[in-house]
């Protein structure tokens, strides 16, 4: 493939008129697909269905005898606690097991140290004049719109190959003490795909950082998603950070979203014990207990990590052709071109494509007009504002390889028709 980047004038007129054939084409067939978001497609569901009916009449006891029916609980079933202490590599003491999702838990954190504060700091965020998270970027669309909403200010850090470019995030956090917390999808990241490295995850536990409540949050939804046969490997952060004297700084996050049912999963959290205390005084006002039926269900079902490791390849089954078929009309159809650059994930969800620099925005309402839609460009920013206009995340794993190469083809079209055009101008 030529670069287009170094075609002459009429080369690239010639291109352009090839493509917009292409694209009318493609627009008349009246596509209708949707890679926006990254949610399990109904095969994955069926792998789980085994959870409808795992629990007998007469099994609702859990390991202590408690009656899972009724209210209680708070922190999770004893055998749930010990699932995600494995899951997310910690002590059983340090887990609290909840409902069915670690967002929630992710927005209550940081509702309830705005209300009440963090151990460690010195009252209610509320009361400062200022509250900022580090945000890497590109990021997690719902961190974000987590911290707009709850009127956290965000400043933007770079993601690189091994996770924030710590030189930006050490200095920001050591001279600033309004910057309260980073967000962080430390294993196959959303969007990118990498694993942050050992380095990166020793750096975070050590920094210096102004504020003594600062809140590392690890939000580590794809720890289990692998799509290789060499799963990444991820350093214990909350293991470093008490090495480092900073047992306070983690808050660890997890789910079976993406391992059982998106929708009726089971969520947890994680930290030290100072943390966990914390939390469970303010989950004690808000209720009583969780959906422990759900819990004993996971535990039957799964049993443990081992259960969750085998379950987890069926799934990685279902997605890596899905994955590959991404890879391979991308490689066809812009390899060797100049105009796009895009993650090869070892695990999670996402595929995370670079135009040239303002070419996203109209890359995604051009495919969007032909019946493509993507995630909109901006969404893995903060503010959903990318400076470069350059990002697309793309979420392969609900529509079926047909349709994937389908709107792949129409999508790597629309870049080069959007590519061409800005070269023409320039
Ligand atoms: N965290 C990350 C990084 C995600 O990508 C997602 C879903 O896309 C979630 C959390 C949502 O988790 P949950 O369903 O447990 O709320």
């Amino acid at each position: 493939m030529t670069e287009l980047t170094s075609m002459n004038r009429r080369d690239l007129q010639a291109k352009a008129t090839h493509l917009d054939e292409r694209y009318h084409a493609f627009k008349a067939q009246r596509l209708a697909l949707d890679m926006t978001r990254g949610k399990p497609c109904a095969e994955q569901l069926d792998l789980s269905l085994g959870l409808l009916d795992c629990l007998r009449h007469n099994d609702y006891r859990a390991a202590d005898g408690s009656d899972c029916r009724n209210y209680g609980g708070l922190e999770g079933l004893p055998e749930a606690r010990q699932l995600f202490a494995d899951f997310l590599e910690v002590d059983p003491s340090e887990v609290i097991v909840g409902g069915n999702s670690s967002l929630t838990m992710m927005h209550d954190t940081i509702s309830q140290a705005l209300l009440r504060g963090m151990p460690g700091g010195s009252g209610p965020w509320r009361t400062l004049p200022a509250v900022k998270f580090v945000c890497p970027s590109p990021g997690y669309d719902r961190h974000f719109a987590i911290c707009q909403h709850l009127g956290i200010d965000m400043i933007t850090v770079d993601m690189t190959a091994e996770g924030p470019d710590m030189e930006q995030v050490e200095r920001l956090v050591a001279g600033d003490e309004s910057l309260k917390g980073i967000w962080c999808v430390p294993k196959y990241s959303n969007p990118t795909g990498i694993t942050f490295s050992e380095a990166v995850v020793e750096r975070l536990a050590r920094m210096r950082t102004a504020a003594p409540d600062f809140r590392i949050l690890w939000d580590n939804a794809y720890t289990v998603h692998h799509l290789t046969d060499t799963p990444d490997r991820l350093a214990n952060l909350l293991a470093a950070a008490k090495a480092a004297g900073n047992p306070d700084r983690v808050l660890l996050f997890g789910s079976t979203s993406k391992i059982s049912f998106a929708g009726a999963g089971l969520a947890a959290m994680a930290g030290s014990v100072a943390n966990i205390r914390h939390i469970k005084a303010g989950l004690a006002i808000q209720t009583i207990g969780p959906d422990k039926l759900n819990q004993l269900r996971h535990v039957r079902f799964f049993r443990d990590m081992a259960g969750i490791e085998t379950h987890m390849q069926k799934h990685a089954a279902i997605l890596r052709p899905k994955f590959a078929t991404v890879e391979d009309v991308l490689t066809r159809e812009l390899g060797g071109t100049g105009v796009a650059t895009w993650s090869r994930p070892r695990g999670g969800y996402f595929i995370s494509l670079d135009t040239l620099d303002g070419c996203a925005k109209a890359v995604v309402a051009m495919a969007a007009d032909a019946g493509v839609h993507l995630t909109h460009a901006g969404a893995t920013f903060p503010y959903g504002r990318d400076p470069r206009d350059r990002n697309i995340r793309l979420a392969p794993s609900m529509p079926s390889p047909n349709d994937i190469r389908q709107a792949m083809e129409l999508v790597s079209v629309c870049i080069q028709r959007v590519s061409v055009a800005k070269l023409l101008t320039n």
